[in-house]
């Protein structure tokens, strides 16, 4: 009789939305006991042989067909498929019985104990799977999501050779990882785990040998990939950044991809002219100071900045030219100053007199 009623389409669209626990007065958990007992109390006041009152014929049916539904062991299992409470009775025997049980576990066997019925497996599975993706988020103690794990920044200063020339450092970061007690399920045996307190994560300290490339800009980041927090239940582990700092240099400094050089002249270099060598990516680098340079003039040595990551772009080397004299002088040369003095009629601040 009942097999009749629960074949094919009719099932779903009458009683998906319907709540026959309710036209019992029952909640999901009632035994079959409870059942039957409730269905003899509620039909007693509604039966056809009692009255006659369309109402009351319809409050029957309904009664009665909720009650051909749920005592019936395996048509109950499936309307609680259908309605969200075949996982939530699952959910409490798992917990009772304090198994340690795997994601995919849990999931198999619910599908499992679901899929009792051809017609309605697929209907069924749907069901279990929105039930676990709306659920989940509310009840992560049982199903474990992946988590990926955050990414760590770290800021790393390195000199401007080590900049342009790349190094190795040695970083100690803190970092999460799963509780290795409870493998980050929180809970052993249903009680909180003492290790984590029930977090799932536990932070440690971690050394590790990081390689800075050559031609890091300032304030750029150097990824060390899965050297981030660790992920939780296979979620992906995050990546380590190095934030690199440049520290101050009195003669170099970088902007952007170009190298910014200070480079300090003699008095005689600026009115001779010089060539000088300087230090520079990849080697030293060969200078020609025109002669009559002033201090602050700037001169540009094509493609000897950095080098961005995807080799596409090289910047250049700024030279700033900043005429300095030598901590001491012996006396020729000051005898040569004087000279120079008497002999000199130029008048280097005359433009100044008729500056506004
Ligand atoms: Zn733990």
């Amino acid at each position: 009789m009942f097999s009749k009623i629960i074949a094919g389409e009719y099932f779903l669209a009458n009683y998906y939305n319907k709540d026959l626990y309710k036209v019992l007065n029952l909640t999901y958990k009632a035994t079959k006991e409870e059942i039957k007992s409730a269905y003899r109390k509620l039909v007693m006041t509604c039966h056809p042989d009692v009255s006659s009152d369309e109402n009351n014929t319809k409050k029957f049916q309904e009664i009665k067909e909720a009650y051909d539904i749920l005592i019936d062991d395996n048509a109950r299992k499936k309307y609680d498929i259908l309605h969200g409470y075949f996982r939530e009775k699952l959910e409490e025997e798992l917990k009772k019985s304090q198994k340690k049980q795997k994601d995919a576990e849990y999931i198999k066997k619910a599908k499992e104990k679901a899929n009792t019925s051809e017609p309605f497996s697929k209907a069924m599975n749907e069901a279990l799977d929105s039930l676990f993706k709306t659920k989940t988020k509310k009840n992560s103690q049982d199903y474990k999501k992946p988590v990926n794990g955050s990414d760590i920044n770290v800021d790393i200063t390195v000199t401007f050779n080590e900049a342009v020339n790349g190094t190795n450092r040695k970083v100690n970061i803190l970092h999460t990882q799963p509780c290795p007690n409870c493998e980050g399920r929180k809970f052993i045996n249903g009680n909180q785990c003492p290790m984590c307190k029930g977090l799932g994560t536990i932070s440690a300290q971690k050394s590790l040998n990081v390689k800075i490339p050559k031609d890091v800009k300032q304030g750029s980041k150097v990824r060390v990939r899965k050297e981030g927090n660790k992920g939780l239940y296979g979620g992906k582990d995050g990546d380590l950044y190095l934030i690199i700092n440049i520290e101050k240099n009195p003669y170099f400094e970088t902007d952007g991809l170009d190298i910014i050089c200070t480079l300090p002249i003699t008095p005689y270099e600026a009115v001779l002219g010089a060539e000088v060598t300087i230090p520079a990516p990849g080697g030293n680098a060969s200078v020609k100071i025109p002669p009559m340079t002033s201090s602050g003039q700037k001169l540009k040595l094509s493609g000897l900045g950095l080098t961005n990551k995807s080799k596409t772009k090289t910047g250049d080397m700024i030279i700033k030219v900043l005429i300095k004299l030598p901590d001491k002088l012996n006396g020729n040369e000051i005898e040569l100053y004087k000279k120079l003095s008497e002999i000199s009629n130029s008048d280097i601040r005359k433009d100044m007199k008729n500056a506004k």
